[in-house]
């Protein structure tokens, strides 16, 4: 039932990179990852787990009126009040424990500044990410992808919907075979895992939902796969 847009000879780097073109072409940049600081990054990728981005950005409104975008501020505000303040973003409790334990970490660990952490060892960073509660791998590539602009590619449900329904992918659907996929199949480069996680999020909003809509995608082409 899906359509390839490339054609029998292409190898997998090729037919990512002429998918990533054609979805560039048709949706543009998409400017991920909105977002003032790397904090704002950081708690955006925390709250945004299981919601959607309308809530998050309700939830942050919130942090900014009571301006509590601040490392100091945050590591002194009980977990109440944080709760409390990012209600919009649902299961509120756990999302203000885990914000306050990353917080904790940057603060106690890193004298509070987030920039400490810029030139760390990529595969360093990402494993003291996963070692703070509430951070598992899609929160911790999004924060080194988006907030330290490392050459990372997030994976989330989108992703795995994507290589579902277009019959792209024969490995295994865990978060690392589908990363190692993109990450082997690629150039090594930050800006293109950036905007292709935003266009397969895009895309899976707009056209390859749960029932796919093949016949309007601009991935859909001549050859049945
Ligand atoms: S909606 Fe587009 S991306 Fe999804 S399966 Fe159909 S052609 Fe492929």
């Amino acid at each position: 039932m899906c359509y390839l847009i490339t054609s029998p000879g292409m190898n997998t780097r090729q037919t990512l990179l002429a998918i990533f073109d054609k979805l560039l072409d048709e949706f543009g940049k998409r400017n991920w990852w909105p977002g003032d600081t790397k904090l704002e990054i950081i708690i955006g990728a925390i709250l945004t787990q299981n919601t959607s981005w309308k809530n998050v950005e309700k939830a942050i409104l919130n942090m900014k009126k009571f301006n509590i975008l601040d490392i100091k501020k945050l590591y002194t505000l009980d977990t109440s009040t944080l709760a409390n303040i990012i209600k919009p973003a649902g299961f509120f409790n756990i999302k203000a424990q885990r914000i306050k334990a990353f917080i904790r970490f940057i603060y106690e660990e890193y004298g509070g500044t987030i920039k400490r952490l810029q030139n760390m060892d990529t595969q360093k960073l990402r494993e003291l990410l996963l070692s703070i509660y509430g951070i598992g791998y899609e929160t911790a590539d999004s924060i080194l992808l988006y907030a330290f602009n490392k050459p990372v590619f997030v994976v989330d449900g989108y992703t795995k919907r994507f290589l579902k329904n277009h019959n792209l992918y024969d490995g295994k659907f865990t978060y690392t075979d589908i990363q190692q996929y993109f990450m082997d199949n690629l150039p090594d480069n930050t800006y293109l895992f950036n905007e292709f996680h935003a266009l397969i999020v895009y895309l899976c909003q707009t056209y390859c939902k749960k029932i796919p809509l093949c016949n309007s995608c601009p991935l859909k082409n001549k050859r049945k796969a």
